[in-house]
């Protein structure tokens, strides 16, 4: 089959790679219908040290079912599925207790931008989606996979309601579905930060009540203009670099809570009094268990009420997701979608 794998930095190939199979009899095989590539694909993008063997890359499918292993339950070839970006069997205490994320026998998927994709624990991992592979939801049901529910996660873990008032840092495509998220929650003012209008545009669409394009000391001036000198109750932080941080502790209110779902470029941050402690922040956040989100967030996207989708503003072939990687880089596009 057709694989994309990363060689280095800014070095992404297309190449044949043998077919996946079943490994273990909890295993299915998914044939992708679409994938995407991710922010978060990003970041080795830009850092990852040359080397002679490729790394598959994605984590974004959504396919019809191939093969199944024999103890897979709830799930027949032939469905049209939706997977978690990260597998698990859904069972187990931590599943339970809603972090599948930390599944006691799970894991992340890296190998989905491509025609097959192996499923460890389909029965935990795969969602059955009532609709054809042709539907026109198709992208926004793509979207449950990781942005949407990782946007969704954010405001959950912020306790968004309609009493909070919120600021999203990033207009990307999980930014972009955090204001949508908090929209969802009842959030009546939600400052979206961005710079690039055509995606702070479709964030004003999603709920953005205002948007602050400025960054650092004059971005923190601009959202504490907004709220009074104040800041806000709920910071959704959607970028992973540090000064995304920064910035957050910026406009946060004393007693607020900032939540991150961008993956954290830096290890050492202000923690201290004059930052978290003094104003009695919370910090919280972390990789999204979208698995946990996937039935609630279903029922409005098929229904039409939402369209994550439109997060997706380009469409590649898979000989064509080196130049994918590129436009996203650029910003020429938010998010683009992979059609095998
Ligand atoms: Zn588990």
């Amino acid at each position: 089959m057709r694989a994309t794998l990363m060689y280095g930095a800014g070095d992404v190939r297309v190449e044949n790679v043998p077919d996946p199979v079943l490994r273990e009899p909890t295993d299915g095989i998914v044939r992708v219908v679409r994938t995407c590539i991710c922010g978060s694909d990003l970041h080795p993008y830009h850092t990852m040290p040359a080397s002679e063997n490729g790394s598959p890359m994605g984590h974004e499918f959504l396919g019809v079912i191939e093969d199944l292993g024999a103890e897979v339950t709830g799930l027949t070839k032939g469905d049209l599925v939706v997977a978690s970006f990260a597998f698990q069997d859904n069972t187990c205490d931590f599943c339970r207790e809603g972090v599948q994320t930390s599944c006691r026998r799970g894991g992340f998927f890296s190998t989905a931008q491509a025609e097959f994709v192996r499923v460890p624990l389909a029965a935990g991992t795969l969602v059955k989606l009532p609709v054809g592979e042709d539907s026109p939801l198709v992208p926004s049901l793509l979207t449950l996979a990781d942005v949407y529910g990782t946007g969704y996660h954010a405001a959950k873990r912020a306790n968004v309601n309609p009493r909070t008032t919120v600021t999203v840092i990033g207009d990307g495509a999980v930014g972009l579905l955090a204001v949508l998220s908090a929209k969802q929650l009842g959030a009546e003012q939600i400052i979206l930060m961005g710079r690039h209008k055509a995606r702070t545009d479709l964030g004003r669409e999603y709920g953005a009540t205002d948007v602050v394009a400025e960054r650092g000391e004059e971005g923190i001036a601009k959202v504490r203009e907004l709220t009074g000198g104040d800041g806000t109750h709920t910071v959704l932080e959607a970028v992973g670099y540090k000064e995304a941080y920064e910035q957050a502790l910026g406009v946060v209110r004393p007693g607020g809570v900032i939540s991150r779902v961008g993956v954290p470029q830096y290890d050492e941050a202000p923690i201290g009094f004059s930052s978290l402690f003094g104003p009695n922040l919370t910090l919280t956040g972390g990789p999204a268990p979208v698995r946990a989100y996937i039935d609630q967030l279903l029922p409005d996207v098929l229904d039409g009420t939402v369209n994550p989708g439109k997060v997706f503003d380009r469409t590649v072939s898979l000989d064509e997701v080196p130049d994918g990687y590129r436009a996203m880089d650029r910003r020429e596009a938010i998010k683009v979608l992979i059609r095998p």
